[in-house]
């Protein structure tokens, strides 16, 4: 054997890839960066910021990793499902996990309809459990794989005028604790991030006086970045953090 033709065995041997659920900004675009720089494949969706993934595309096929990405809208089943089994068929097997896409709803409890609940849940929630499923069923077939699930701090501790969004990321914390329960023995490793004020677009219907306080009941008296919540999906995703599942881990400044 050569030597290119052994190194190149190698990289084929050492390919990895990433499956990750709304990528085209804030965390989820800085998971992919992060781990397309630590030479992981990326497979992506977006649904509205069409410029912003076509930059993210272009940005992470300069790292010399592959990438797919396509618009999905994942509040619906069937563009969920297509997205995740499009990007199994091109990639064959996917190594990691991060179900990052969410919503976020401020109203008062009392004027949620049934409109905003299925809003919430859809891409909260259910679209977890559908590219949880069908990702899981290609992570056994190599009995091995890490699924990271974005949650919230409100998950764990309840956001006044978020009632339904703060529900529907304690619902991913359920689903996260069960899931590792259920597929430990297969050598899949299951956690969730749980962040606490990361600075993306999400929060930009916030006041000064708001993010100001926020900053203020942290330990370190500052907000987190994107790449706060990355750095920790990426040591979730590395051998180094094989005896770690189950876990709930807050990005979250210190607040408590
Ligand atoms: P963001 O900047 O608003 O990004 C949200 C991402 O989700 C975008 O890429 C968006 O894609 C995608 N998305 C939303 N609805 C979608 C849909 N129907 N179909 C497909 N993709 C969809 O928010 P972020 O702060 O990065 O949030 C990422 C995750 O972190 C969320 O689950 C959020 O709940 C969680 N989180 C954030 C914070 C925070 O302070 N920022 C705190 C705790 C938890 P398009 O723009 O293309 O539609």
């Amino acid at each position: 054997m050569t030597k290119k033709s052994f190194c190149s065995k190698i990289n084929i041997m050492k390919e990895k890839t990433l499956l990750i659920t709304g990528a085209s900004k804030g965390i989820g675009a800085e998971c992919a960066r992060l781990f397309a720089k630590n030479g992981y494949n990326v497979a992506f969706c977006y649904n509205k910021s069409k410029l912003e993934a076509e930059n993210l595309e272009k940005e992470l096929l300069s790292y010399g990793v592959k990438v797919f990405c396509v618009k999905a809208d994942l509040s619906k089943s069937d563009e969920t499902k297509n997205f995740v089994n499009e990007s199994i068929k091109i990639f064959k097997k996917i190594d990691v996990l991060i179900n990052n896409a969410g919503i976020s709803l401020k109203k008062l409890f009392i004027d949620c309809d049934e409109k905003d609940y299925s809003k919430i849940f859809d891409i909260n929630f259910k679209s977890i459990v559908i590219t949880t499923q069908l990702v899981l069923k290609n992570m056994l077939n190599y009995k091995e794989g890490k699924i990271i699930n974005i949650s919230s701090l409100w998950g764990e501790i309840g956001g006044s005028c978020e009632a339904l969004y703060s529900a529907s990321k304690s619902a991913i914390i359920g689903l996260t604790k069960a899931l590792s329960k259920e597929y430990g023995l297969m050598n899949i490793n299951i956690n969730a991030i749980t962040p606490g004020f990361i600075q993306t677009d999400m929060n930009n219907n916030l006041t000064l006086d708001e993010i100001n306080s926020f900053k203020e009941t942290t330990s370190l008296n500052r907000l987190g970045t994107p790449n706060d919540v990355a750095e920790l999906a990426l040591f979730l995703a590395n051998e180094k953090s094989s005896y770690i599942t189950g876990q709930i881990i807050g990005v979250n400044g210190g607040i408590f």
